[in-house]
């Protein structure tokens, strides 16, 4: 079995693909920033539109994201952190890296975005980015691939 391309521990069918498919909706801020990376990585560009606030979408956002799923391979999540964002809060934070890759060489997104429960949905507001984060060369890999840094996106 593999995982969900989120980083979960669960298979994409159990974890994040029912969020896409409107079959359920995320219980948690953090879940749905999970199934919305998952979007992301599929081209959901629907499920995208959806799951955000529309006063934060730009006049062109769906070929903004379509252009984006295009061109993006999404490698790896990691949630760094949440603040509210439960069952029973109206709004939460999450902070995570992304890495991705749309040339030769892997980047970082590393963003707290806020998330907010309108009519009991959560939505993506906005999100805030930070400094990249930085690996020490025996850390664990950013990719999963049980690797120490040096031997794997660190090694030169
Ligand atoms: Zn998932
Ligand atoms: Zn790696």
């Amino acid at each position: 079995m593999s995982y969900c391309h989120c980083g979960s521990t669960t298979s994409f069918e159990q974890c994040c693909q029912p969020l896409l498919n409107g079959k359920a909706f995320a219980p948690t801020a953090e879940a749905l920033m999970r199934s919305r990376y998952s979007a992301f990585v599929t081209g959901a560009v629907d499920y995208l539109l959806q799951t955000s606030a529309s006063e934060s979408h730009e006049p062109d956002e769906r070929a903004l994201l379509e252009n984006s799923c295009k061109n993006t391979r999404w490698l790896a999540l990691h949630v760094l952190d949440t603040e509210h964002g439960s069952e029973i809060d109206g709004k939460g934070i999450v902070e995570f890296a992304a890495f991705f890759q749309t040339g030769d060489s892997p980047e970082q997104l590393h963003e707290r975005s806020r998330f907010e429960k309108r009519d009991g949905r959560w939505l993506y507001v906005s999100g805030e980015f930070l400094a990249p984060l930085t690996f020490g060369r025996n850390d664990a890999c950013w990719c999963r691939s049980g690797k120490k840094f040096k031997k794997c996106h660190g090694a030169r």
